[in-house]
């Protein structure tokens, strides 16, 4: 079946006004960096939709497998041209409808005549159309109301246009149009199934991660750059930012008794965090954290980790169950790059009591015994920068 364009419907965009040119403008731009290799495609967006169009089937094939990893989309549907007469419509309609399986199928013909010069009139067409498809697909029944395959035919003045398939977007907004933000990456389950939503809302992520060798291994850091590679593949180009983390680290953990430990290393890690954010132009930093989930996850916690900053903290996952957010770490297949058995440097230094209940003043207290400030500074300056550009990828076919 060889399809002439797509229609793509935008997700929400709610913004209105002079806004709304700028999401399109966005989305038009990613999908364009996402079919950047497909020479033939080209794009022409309008207030409503956009429309995709291909010379070479190849490409307009690869384009329908990467759509629905492109955010911003709701739904889109292949559409199929012809000249706006009865015998090329129904010639038409029947390779249209013969493309998907039709037995024991419902299915129902709506017009749209903007052509009003065109000799029938919409109900004579529905049921000529109608009538013609059934009496080549018999397995088919019509059902007006909820019919599975609905044909859409529409006849305007320079051709007639059918579809019948609806493949489902990613939804969300278009990557960028809602700023940037640092993601804090560990090698974690939870923090790239984070990454990943906040894209969905249109946010750009750039990344930070703190290692410590020789107590992480180089494994563990591939792991973590394999993430970022993966999260590049939802419509961004990812930048991560990994910190040497092991003298400040190992000065925490000297300087600061057992139960606060953990809250003091959380608390350095989100200062440095945010030196980075603002070298990065980023807004915010998004964590994977989940409510109550481990000792550093409680309310009392993310208190006492927060007051270092006012940078507003994304943490999209905070009402989610682990189950749910393994669920979608495979469907993004960032999963099993996530369980590969590396630790990383909050597990190595993990300290064996931590408090669920943190005193700020307390946390304070000890923590005023050393200028940590040039440290910071330093860590930040001696930081790598790895870039990944925004990927290709083509196994995302059926991401909501
Ligand atoms: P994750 O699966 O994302 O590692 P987790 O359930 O293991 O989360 P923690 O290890 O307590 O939880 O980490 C909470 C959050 O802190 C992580 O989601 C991540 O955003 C950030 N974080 C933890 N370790 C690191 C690290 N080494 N580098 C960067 N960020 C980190
Ligand atoms: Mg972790």
């Amino acid at each position: 079946m060889k399809w002439n364009e797509l229609l793509i419907r935008y997700g929400e965009m709610s913004l209105k006004g002079r806004n709304r040119n700028y999401f399109i403008r966005k989305l038009k731009k990613n999908i364009e960096a996402a079919l950047s290799d497909l020479d033939s495609v080209q794009l022409i967006a309008e207030r409503d939709r956009m429309f995709l169009y291909a010379d070479d089937s190849n490409d307009m094939n690869s384009a329908i497998e990467r759509l629905p990893s492109v955010f911003g989309i709701q739904s889109f549907s292949p559409v199929a041209k012809c000249e706006p007469n009865l015998t090329d419509i129904y010639k038409k309609a029947l390779e249209v409808i013969g493309s998907d399986e039709t037995e024991g199928k419902s299915f129902k013909v709506e017009i749209k005549r903007t052509d009003k010069k065109f000799p029938y009139v919409t109900s004579e067409l529905q049921q000529m159309i109608g009538g013609h498809v059934l009496r080549n697909f018999p397995g088919l029944h019509v059902d007006v109301k909820k019919p599975t395959i609905l044909l859409n035919v529409g006849i305007r003045e320079d051709g007639a246009y059918l579809t019948s398939k609806v493949y489902a977007g990613a939804g969300g907004m278009p990557v960028g149009s809602n700023g940037k933000s640092l993601l804090m990456l560990s090698g974690g389950i939870d923090s790239p199934v984070a990454g990943y939503l906040m894209m969905k809302r249109g946010v750009a992520i750039d990344a930070i991660h703190f290692e410590s060798p020789p107590f992480t291994s180089d494994l563990a850091t591939r792991k973590v750059m394999d993430l970022a590679e993966k999260l590049s593949s939802f419509g961004s180009p990812v930048k991560l930012h990994i910190i040497p983390f092991t003298e400040l680290q190992q000065m925490i953990s000297k300087q600061i008794p057992d139960e606060e430990l953990m809250t003091t290393t959380r608390r350095m890690m989100l200062r440095i965090a945010d030196k980075v954010r603002v070298q990065a132009n980023a807004l915010g930093i998004v964590t994977g954290e989940s409510l109550g989930q481990v000792a550093s996850q409680t309310l009392e916690s993310l208190t006492a980790i927060n007051e270092v900053t006012s940078t507003p903290i994304l943490r999209p996952l905070i009402s989610a169950d682990k189950l749910e957010i393994i669920a979608l770490a495979e469907k993004i297949d960032t999963y099993s790059i996530s369980v590969r058995p590396y630790e990383d440097c909050c597990t190595v230094f993990k300290p064996s009591n931590p408090k669920t209940r943190p005193r700020i003043e307390k946390v304070a207290y000890f923590e005023s015994f050393i200028d940590f400030e040039p440290f910071i500074e330093e860590v930040v300056k001696a930081r790598r920068v790895v870039d990944f550009p925004s990927q290709k990828d083509e196994k995302f076919t059926d991401l909501l």
